[in-house]
């Protein structure tokens, strides 16, 4: 039955992207990792990407995503402007070696994504198509009748500057997205929403004393101990930082009860990865687990980096770099050498406004991605195209993709309650469930003159007819949550004529006569958005 939704999905999709004209194509699943070595990726997928060999010992991968194929594709068959815009997409399996496959479907190391790719002169032209293709993944997911959001996503560091990208994300409680709203306003993954915290004041500047705080060794133990407001206390964590060959360490000063959002970090890093330093490399550059600092005795080979709501000019409780002490009345710009502008560094959470309007943190799971690109494949794979004025240039893309399994799983997860499934009817695996009780053959045969009048009539239907009772029958129905549910009970139908109709959304509940029964089915699925 998921093959069913899974089609059912496939097919919207195609719609909707065959409308905007973007066309469709099959790339092979293997690809071999000379194009992957073209940009880099070869060693930067890691361990995500899996790999094989033929048998001439030649190396490949399976697919986790197709940049460079694709690239590969337009570099061969575009040479001139006048081929230009296009988009291809195709729908085709996917493999990661997710360190964490979870949920099923959700994620899963192989899934179906929709992957789409487009190919321009000009930025004003990406952002031309961007807005068509937006408004197509709108179109896609108000179609399948799911309640999404877009949200503004982090890029990465390979975005640059001005690159747009947004992500689709279904609402539901069992998602892993944290997704920062600001209802009707604003909406960003937690990734990347720069909100404020309202109402913070620093201390006034006051000399460093240190004093002990012997087993207080988090902001909240000498805060409640001492009687400072946690935000009035600075965290010092260590992070490694991994740019190319080179490792670097900082120290990261946050407000007592923020944490550190470690995707900013890293971009604003422009790392290529960041983690928490372990204990050896604390001990190494002398720092005391839960007594680290930035100042008094300024650590060698570590550079200090303050969160934007950090007052620079007041005075804070920080580890004093000394065992069993902290120090008050530290004030950065006074006490330490700073030498890197303040940056946004910290997670968002329940209390911080935007422009002063308060926030909702909402659960959600990314179904569709939406990305420009820019030159960073062209250039690195050497696709050029000529202009008009016979001049080579490097044309910028954009990338698109949804996941088509993962949607159908997200479908569930967003739409159930307590007795199963309440699939939204454009991508039910079908439209009705007809359940049968009958005992002698001439029900039976009514039954199945009203099943094929349900197919002549271009219904999808889930045919029960099993023999079981009415609870088992009724439960399964529920469980699998089709649209509708008919119910031919000999012993009703002998009496009154009649036929049981139930929608599984609202629970309401029918009864009709043979004859208006496709007529009043029709009219149920048309009003779930069957036909959207
Ligand atoms: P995530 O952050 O959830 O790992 P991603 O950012 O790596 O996803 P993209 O590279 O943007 O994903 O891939 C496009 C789409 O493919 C995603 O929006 C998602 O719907 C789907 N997708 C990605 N990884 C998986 C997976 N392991 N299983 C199922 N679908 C996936
Ligand atoms: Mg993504």
């Amino acid at each position: 039955m998921a093959l069913r939704s899974i089609r059912k999905v496939e097919k919207i999709i195609r719609e909707e992207h065959d409308k905007i004209g973007a066309l469709e194509v099959q790339m092979s699943v293997i690809t071999p990792a000379e194009l992957w070595k073209e940009t880099g990726r070869w060693e930067a997928m890691g361990p995500q990407m899996l790999r094989i060999k033929d048998r001439a010992e030649r190396e490949l991968c399976v697919s986790p995503t197709n940049e460079e194929t694709i690239t590969d594709v337009f570099r061969k068959t575009i040479n001139s402007y006048k081929q230009l815009p296009v988009c291809l997409y195709q729908i085709n399996t996917k493999f990661r070696d997710e360190i964490r496959p979870r949920f099923g479907l959700l994620r899963g190391r192989e899934f179906t994504m929709k992957d789409g790719y487009s190919l321009h002169m000009d930025k004003a032209c990406l952002d031309r198509f961007y807005d068509r293709i937006y408004g197509a993944y709108v179109n896609i997911f108000t179609r399948m009748g799911l309640e999404f959001i877009s949200v503004e996503a982090d890029g990465g560091a390979m975005a640059g500057g001005g690159a747009k990208t947004h992500e689709f994300q279904l609402i539901a409680d069992a998602g892993e997205d944290t997704l920062v709203t600001v209802p009707g306003v604003y909406a960003a993954n937690i990734e990347k929403a720069p909100t404020q915290r309202p109402n913070l004041k620093a201390l006034p500047a006051a000399d460093l004393t240190k004093f002990a705080t012997p087993e207080q060794k988090t902001c909240e133990d000498v805060a409640k101990a001492h009687g400072f407001d946690i935000t009035h206390t600075l965290k010092s964590l260590v992070m490694q930082v991994v740019r190319g060959e080179k490792v670097h360490y900082y120290m990261v000063m946050l407000l007592g009860d923020d944490q550190l959002n470690e995707i900013k970090f890293k971009n604003a890093m422009n790392a290529d990865h960041t983690r928490p330093a372990q204990q050896n490399e604390l001990e190494k550059l002398g720092l005391i687990k839960g007594y680290m600092g930035p100042g008094l005795d300024p650590v060698q080979g570590l550079s200090v980096l303050y969160d934007i709501t950090v007052d620079v000019n007041g005075s804070y409780v920080v580890g004093a770099n000394v065992d069993g002490h902290h120090a008050k009345g530290f004030v950065p710009s006074r006490d330490t050498k700073m030498t890197h502008k303040s940056l946004d560094l910290r997670l968002a959470k329940e209390g911080d406004v935007m422009n002063g309007k308060p926030i909702v943190l909402k659960k959600g799971i990314e179904v569709g991605h939406v990305f420009q690109l820019g030159d960073k494949y062209t250039k690195s794979m050497g696709a050029t195209v000529l202009n008009d004025q016979g001049k080579a240039i490097t044309p910028i893309m954009g990338c698109y993709g949804i996941g088509v399994t993962r949607t159908v799983a997200a479908a569930i997860e967003q739409c159930h309650d307590k007795d199963g499934i309440v699939w939204p009817a454009a991508i039910a695996p079908y439209d009705i469930y007809f359940g049968v009780i009958a005992k002698t053959d001439e029900t039976k045969k009514i039954a199945e003159e009203i099943y094929q009048s349900f197919l002549a009539a271009g219904f999808e239907v889930l045919y029960d007819d099993r023999g079981m009772g009415p609870g088992g029958m009724f439960k399964d129905a529920d469980l699998i949550g089709l649209p509708v549910r008919v119910v031919l009970g000999e012993r009703d139908f002998t009496a009154t004529g009649e036929i049981e109709i139930k929608v599984r959304k609202t629970g309401e509940t029918l009864k009709v006569q043979r004859d208006s029964l496709n007529a009043t089915v029709k009219e149920k699925l048309q009003s779930l958005g069957k036909w959207a």
